[in-house]
């Protein structure tokens, strides 16, 4: 059987089809480079410059999870390495937590469950009121699959809709080319790009002031897209009104000052982790190995790879 490297962790279902076809190896094992074919890693762990070396006959690394911009996707093109994520299968489930995020920051339920938890609604009275999250202006940083779901979602809210990408799509939100421009004509923004180079910190210091004092910043992109340090500044200062996250810079670090703020919201990278979306990420994950095992050509190629599939 061909021998597969596996980096970070599979869930069982995925390793129940994966032993039927291939020898698993882990990477945090001595394992035999020069035998490995296949590589199977995830979104946060990507493959390893050193491991990408030390499997000189690999030709394929499947990755769980849409983003891989921890995969170095320009050297795997000259080793004529095909790589394969998720795209798809998780945008319900991660629209699903943007908009969860905006309904509680605005709501305040987090805070007014512990009003009711801790006995204070009967000692000290009603909880005080929050705002409304209908009918509010939606700016969304990213309009591709995962974006276009959380736009459809956000009409069940009667949201006024904006985005910001580098290209207009041809839809019926308002376009903003600038994205100081967007973040100062709405009251939320809902960042959805892929990580890398090309988003790193493109919310700056200027993109939060321009979303103000009473804005709402959304994350259920990449740690890199937001300048952290400018966005706890302006937290701080008062600059920006308040922030609901599902990603960090360093994760799973996150900056402590965030952790004692009420106008946060912290979630640990969960954007996709229910059982039901991540069985059916792992299913693609699979179903992209076999397909190159049995007809060498792979189901869903980051575009990158695209031209070496077949
Ligand atoms: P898509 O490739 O379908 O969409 C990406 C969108 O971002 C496009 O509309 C693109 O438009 C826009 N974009 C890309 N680069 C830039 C840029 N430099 N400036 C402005 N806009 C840009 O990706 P998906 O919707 O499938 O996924 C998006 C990302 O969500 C993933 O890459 C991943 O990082 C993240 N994610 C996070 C999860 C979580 O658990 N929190 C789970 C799943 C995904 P254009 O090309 O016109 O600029």
């Amino acid at each position: 059987m061909p021998d597969l490297l596996q980096i970070g962790g599979i869930t069982d279902a995925m390793r129940i089809r994966l032993e039927q076809r291939f020898t698993i190896h882990q990477a945090t094992d001595d394992y035999p480079g020069d035998a490995i074919t296949h590589i199977v890693t995830n979104g946060h762990d990507g493959v390893p410059a050193d491991i990408l070396a030390n499997c000189p006959n690999a030709q394929m690394a499947a990755s769980y999870g849409v983003g891989y911009d921890a995969i170095d996707t320009d050297a795997c093109v000259a080793r004529g390495i095909v790589v394969t994520h998720t795209p798809d299968v998780l945008n319900a489930e991660v629209a699903s937590t943007a908009i969860m995020l905006m309904l509680t920051s605005f709501r305040n339920f987090l805070s007014d469950e512990a009003h009711a938890r801790s006995g204070n609604w009967e000692t000290q009275g009603n909880a005080p009121l929050s705002r409304s999250a209908d009918n509010r202006r939606v700016g969304i940083l990213g309009l591709g699959r995962i974006g276009q779901a959380i736009a459809d979602k956000l009409k069940a809210f009667d949201a006024d809709v904006h985005y910001h990408t580098r290209s207009e799509k041809d839809v019926p939100y308002t376009y903003h080319a600038n994205l100081v421009d967007m973040a100062k004509a709405v009251e939320v923004v809902i960042c959805i790009t892929p990580g890398g180079p090309s988003t790193h910190h493109i919310v700056n210091a200027d993109v939060i002031e321009a979303l103000g004092p009473e804005g709402t910043l959304i994350n259920v992109s990449r740690g890199s897209v937001i300048d952290e340090a400018a966005m706890v500044a302006a937290l701080q200062s008062g600059k920006l009104g308040y922030a609901a996250l599902d990603v960090f810079e360093e994760e799973p670090k996150i900056p402590d000052a965030l952790k004692s703020m009420s106008n946060v919201i912290l979630l640990p990278h969960v954007g996709s982790a229910t059982h039901e979306t991540r069985a059916a990420m792992g299913t693609l994950v699979v179903d992209n190995l076999i397909s190159h095992l049995d007809n060498g050509l792979v189901i869903t190629p980051v575009p990158e790879t695209k031209h070496l599939n077949g």
